[in-house]
């Protein structure tokens, strides 16, 4: 699209009225690399926050649950995708669960209606997000899980781990396959990440804190927008 201006007004007009449409980060850069302004709704994410409702996931020290965590990441997640149009379906909006009004059986029938959503997206891949949990304590560290027999889900665990291993403290190494009912029932790409070890105190202090939680939001974004070839490298 070719605009010409004929003065500064107009171009402080047309910067206001992209900033109101594609959000002001679409301006900024990150990691060095300057975002696309353009909409990139060619592509779509499922966003999956682990548990919900009576399934809280594993616990930490200070009562909090895994399930509350995952949902704050996968929001601030899907808010970076937004604000560069990627299309985003989160498997669940609240606290609750999938599952309906009935406990027994819960937790197939969260699973299979997650299954639902995924199957009926138009989604390019599938990103589940978790927390883990060790009886040994000093267990930690953001470890991804990519799809079995997918060979592009391995590229976007190894971007995303390289990430981590670059960005958090004690990520693990490198990232390791998955038999996960999460990935395993769809064709579709995904990976699913243990954001760190709830049953270790000091990553717990990070994991309850907004600042880290975004830390990490961050990092999956980043690995996503790459993933799609939209870095500049
Ligand atoms: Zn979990």
């Amino acid at each position: 699209m070719f605009i010409v201006f004929k003065n500064f007004k107009s171009v402080f007009c047309y910067l206001l009225i992209f900033t109101v449409l594609f959000g002001a980060n679409a301006f900024f850069s990150f990691n060095n690399q300057i975002v696309t302004a353009s909409p990139i709704d060619k592509f779509c994410v499922v966003l999956d926050a682990g548990h919900g409702g009576i399934d809280g996931g594993c616990q930490g020290s200070t009562g909090v649950y895994e399930r509350d965590i995952n949902l704050n990441i996968c929001n601030y997640v899907a808010d970076l995708l937004n604000q560069i149009n990627i299309n985003v379906v989160k498997t669940r909006e609240t606290q609750d669960g999938l599952y309906g009004v009935f406990a027994s059986g819960f937790k197939m029938r969260d699973l299979t209606e997650r299954k639902r959503i995924i199957e009926q997206s138009n989604a390019d891949l599938v990103v589940s997000i978790h927390l883990n949990s060790f009886p040994n304590p000093k267990a930690r560290g953001a470890q991804v899980y990519y799809a079995l027999n997918s060979d592009i889900s391995v590229k976007l665990a190894t971007l995303m781990q390289d990430l981590f291993v670059k960005n958090l403290s004690n990520a693990r190494k490198s990232c390791l396959p998955g038999d996960f009912y999460i990935l395993n029932c769809t064709d579709k790409p995904g990976v699913l990440i243990e954001c760190g070890f709830l049953s270790n105190v000091e990553e717990e202090a990070l994991l309850v804190t907004q600042e880290y939680q975004q830390k990490i939001a961050y990092q999956i974004y980043c690995a996503i927008f790459s993933y799609f070839g939209l870095s500049s490298n």
